[in-house]
């Protein structure tokens, strides 16, 4: 590896959501980008093996075996695993973790990351997101605002597709939209009674990154209109929602800038003292075990949030011996997530001659109401709430319950309407709330994770608050038999993790700046999850990857002008 000539401009670690995202922006930019990745190729259309399997054709009708379960007790709790997916998550004794407080880490080691298997809900976040945590005194102040981010992005829903509708609401700003999904009549019914009896509330159909009518950019990346099927998690054939294999990847290659390398497990960032930079990164072949060096100007660091803290922490150097731009010792610390602990069900008697046809890959959302303009509710951050209705002899249909002739007349009388609503928290970041490097080593020789994160009593009282407040909207919408209850399920499962390298203005608290460059290394970004000073209330995806091309926008200046 020589420094004078580097291999590459760029490094990208990671192809999932964000480093998709890094690498297209690059490439577009001319510049000759190398994306490292520790898992298998996933080839779009080609690798979807199960996208077009019947239940009638897999063994168990596609269930997964109690054997099954039991030996992957972390993996198998995510509701998107099983048969038909399961070859695009990391089973439980494949990268092995310590957890401190119980912590489920669900990952997807392959081109594509998790984005193959995400929900696609993307809400961009609003000022409230940037602004509470300083303005009521949990969090550090953001170092941009949400002016500063949306361009960027406008900029990638017109490329990833997102539909929805404009509906002039200050906690969930309007975007590049694509036809927004329809809402059935139960929900419209719910829809309504919130609005006229709670003037600050309102429900509004899910944004998701979804092709509800391809545009001449999208059909340029091959990709085309959702039919609706809602097998997504099992690869798109059609590319209709919004994955790296689908689009940003296949985008990057066009240019002939790109080149990604699989099974290629990055271990560490190497750093030169006498320049203060980064010179590149050591792999892992995660087959042969050889260790190879890549050089580069620039290092971008997409590994998904645990991981990209985890490849810093292990980037030990003389003058980094706490890992890498660790002088505070704040790297690893302030790990959040979203709360989800809150669901209710109900049922509701009305429209009974309605029906609806087909499927939809997203439900109704009701943006945050708690802590708006100042915080007048006993816990400090937002929460917003999904719901959806569906006819009940369709659930159970479903779930199996019905075969034959029963299966016939519950088609042909669906009953009352199932409504299910689930609740997403914003986490208070905690300093005690961290991942760090174990003196256990992996197959591969590198520290194992340590996993040291659990909710704290502002959660419960979030919880607290949702379940009643969920219940109560349901009951004065007519609905009956509610049951709100609480899923007590550990962090991480919402597959929302963040923090940890967190941006800031202060590099005494934090560890990146403006434009996710490190305080201490100046040519390393960190554009991930990872990033993020403070979980905010909506989807945090849209946020990585308009977070990520604003990144890159101002790196490729730097590259260009010969200061990084
Ligand atoms: C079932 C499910 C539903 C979800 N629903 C939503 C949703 O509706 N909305 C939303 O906003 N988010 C959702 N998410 C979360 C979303 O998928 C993640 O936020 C997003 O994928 C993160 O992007 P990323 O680039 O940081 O990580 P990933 O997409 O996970 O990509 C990281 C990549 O880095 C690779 N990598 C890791 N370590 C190394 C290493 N050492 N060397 C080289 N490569 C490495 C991995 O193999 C992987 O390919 C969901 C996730 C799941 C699983």
């Amino acid at each position: 590896m020589d420094p004078l000539t580097p291999d590459f401009d760029v490094i990208v670690i990671g192809s999932g959501i964000s480093g998709g995202w890094a690498a297209k922006e690059f490439c577009d930019k001319g510049f000759k980008t190398l994306v490292l990745e520790r898992g298998k190729d996933v080839k779009h259309v080609e690798d979807y093996t199960t996208a077009n399997t019947a239940p009638w054709e897999m063994e168990y009708h596609g269930r997964i075996t109690q054997k099954e379960r039991e030996e992957n007790p972390i993996v198998s709790k995510c509701y998107a695993y099983g048969r038909t997916t399961e070859h695009f998550f990391v089973k439980d004794n494949e990268h092995p973790y310590q957890q401190v407080r119980p912590f489920d880490w669900i990952r997807a080691y392959q081109v594509g990351g998790k984005s193959l298997l995400w929900a696609r809900q993307v809400q961009r976040w609003s000022r409230f997101e940037f602004e509470r945590p300083q303005r009521d005194g949990y969090g550090i102040a953001w170092p941009i605002t949400y002016d500063d981010l949306a361009p960027w992005y406008t900029h990638v829903e017109q490329f990833i597709g997102v539909s929805g509708n404009n509906d002039g609401l200050e906690e969930v700003p309007d975007g590049a939209f694509l036809p927004p999904w329809e809402m059935n009549a139960i929900e419209k019914h719910i829809q309504k009674e919130i609005k006229r009896q709670y003037p600050n509330r309102t429900a509004v159909i899910g944004r998701c990154a979804h092709l509800t009518a391809a545009k001449e950019i999208h059909r340029e990346q091959g990709r085309n209109q959702c039919m609706a099927r809602t097998r997504c998690e099992r690869g798109c054939p059609l590319g209709a929602y919004f994955s790296s294999n689908a689009s940003t990847l296949p985008w990057a290659k066009k240019t002939g800038n790109l080149q990604l390398k699989t099974h290629q497990i990055v271990s560490k960032i190497l750093y030169d003292p006498k320049t203060e930079k980064a010179t590149g990164v050591e792999v892992i072949d995660a087959y042969t075990k050889a260790v190879k060096r890549y050089s580069a100007r620039v290092v971008f660091v997409n590994a998904a949030t645990i991981n990209s803290n985890s490849i810093l922490l292990n980037s030990t150097s003389e003058r980094f011996p706490n890992g890498l731009g660790n002088d505070n010792g704040l790297l690893g610390r302030y790990l959040s997530f979203h709360n989800y602990r809150g669901q209710v069900t109900a049922i509701h008697r009305g429209a009974p001659e309605a029906y609806y046809y087909g499927r939809r890959p997203t439900s109704i959302m009701i943006p945050s109401f708690r802590n708006k303009t100042r915080q007048d509710a006993a816990f400090q951050g937002g929460y917003m709430m999904f719901y959806s209705a569906t006819r009940q002899g369709w659930t159970q249909q479903q779930e199996g319950a019905a075969f034959g002739t029963d299966y016939i007349n519950k088609s042909a009388q669906p009953g009352p309407w199932s409504i299910y609503m689930m609740m997403q928290g914003e986490t208070v970041p905690q300093k005690n709330n961290r991942v760090y490097l174990s003196n256990q080593k992996d197959r591969y020789g590198i520290p194992k994770v340590t996993l040291d994160v659990g909710y704290t009593q502002n959660d419960e009282l979030m919880l607290a608050d949702f379940l009643e407040q969920g219940a109560a909207m349901l009951k004065k919408a007519g609905c009956e038999q509610i049951n709100a209850y609480e899923t007590h399920q550990a962090p991480g499962l919402d597959i929302h993790e963040m923090g940890g390298v967190r941006m800031g203005n202060d590099p005494s608290t934090s560890l990146l700046n403006q434009y996710n460059q490190m305080h201490l290394c100046k040519n390393v970004f960190v554009t991930d999850g990872a990033c993020m000073p403070s979980t905010g209330v909506q989807n945090p995806s849209l946020t990585f990857m308009a977070i990520t091309a604003r990144a890159v926008d101002y790196a490729a200046v730097q590259l260009k002008n010969r200061s990084t």
